[in-house]
């Protein structure tokens, strides 16, 4: 009889220990798994930190949202729009996720922040909501938290993602709001490929090197020229000096633009026009070494670089 007691005695007491020994392991365990959730799950950066560094923004948004985001070294003879088109956006997604960015130019090297799909970062403000930022974007409330499905707490954020949106003006940087700025006041008068920047070259006609008043966009003779901005018809004539046939349009905010080396000119002078009207045929009149449009831009008679406006 004692010694059955003392069996069980035994017994009870080895599994006692045996449990005790489990419940440790099991609490260890969970801490470990606990600990490695919130270091890989949660990094912790300041705004500072998160618009200097690609890289940390990664991090920072793989971890509170349902989208994709690479790290893209810049390589030679890339650009923005290039880089853009490859991913199957514009570049106003590159620059809605690069905050780091003062300029549209990019550099070999510069590591941009890339989306799998089109949107911008919003720096999250204290009084926001979610209301509040899907209204700013004009965005579904629903897709914005399920895009950025593990944020818990907005207001310990610093941003968030805003899907298929382009980033508002007023959360770039001072540098690119005027960029911004400048892009909305005109559109180019037609599409074409670039033949001839703004500034010093050597002239294809007289070999001299002098400075060149706008930007060649070659085209065939013919296509459809359209008007910049807003304006008024200063100028439509066969007899521009070396434009040959051209149009002038008085922006009436400082700014004029000319094209020139028409074919055709379907204004007249003191008619209004509207951006995007279209003005004339382009061709290859006046001082011209083959087809193509002569457009230049003035800010009180002084000739500045189109592509300032036109990206
Ligand atoms: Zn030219």
């Amino acid at each position: 009889m004692k010694n059955i007691v003392f069996r069980w005695i035994i017994i009870l007491l080895c599994l006692a220990v045996a449990l005790f020994i489990v419940q440790i392991r099991v609490n260890s365990i969970i801490k470990k798994n606990l600990n490695s959730v919130i270091k890989v799950e949660f990094p912790q950066y300041t705004k500072e930190e998160l618009v200097k560094d690609s890289e940390k923004r990664q991090k920072y948004l793989l971890t509170r949202t349902n989208v994709k985001f690479e790290v893209h070294k810049v390589k030679m003879k890339e650009n923005l729009w290039g880089i853009a088109k490859q991913h199957g956006y514009s570049v106003h997604t590159v620059i809605g996720c690069n905050p780091q960015m003062k300029t549209y130019h990019v550099n070999v090297n510069d590591k941009l922040l890339l989306p799998e799909t089109g949107g911008c970062l919003y720096p999250v403000s204290p009084n926001d909501t979610w209301a509040t930022i899907a209204e700013k974007y004009d965005i579904d409330e629903e897709t914005l938290k399920n895009t950025n499905c593990r944020v818990t707490d907005l207001s310990k954020e610093i941003f968030v993602f805003v899907p298929g949106k382009k980033p508002a003006v007023d959360t770039l940087n001072e540098s690119m709001q005027e960029k911004y700025a400048l892009r909305d006041m005109f559109r180019s008068p037609l599409a074409g490929r670039l033949s001839s920047t703004f500034g010093t070259r050597r002239h294809p006609i007289t070999g001299k090197v002098s400075k060149h008043g706008g930007i060649d966009i070659a085209v065939k003779s013919g296509s459809l020229v359209a008007a910049a901005a807003d304006g008024v018809v200063i100028v439509a004539s066969t007899d521009v000096g070396h434009y040959g046939t051209a149009v002038f349009i008085d922006h009436r905010n400082g700014y004029v633009t000319h094209y020139g080396h028409l074919s055709k000119i379907l204004v007249r002078v003191g008619q209004k026009v509207k951006m995007g009207q279209i003005i004339a045929r382009s061709g290859s009149t006046g001082r011209s070494t083959g087809p193509h449009l002569h457009f230049t831009v003035k800010k009180n008679g002084v000739g500045v670089d189109p592509l300032k406006f036109l990206w």
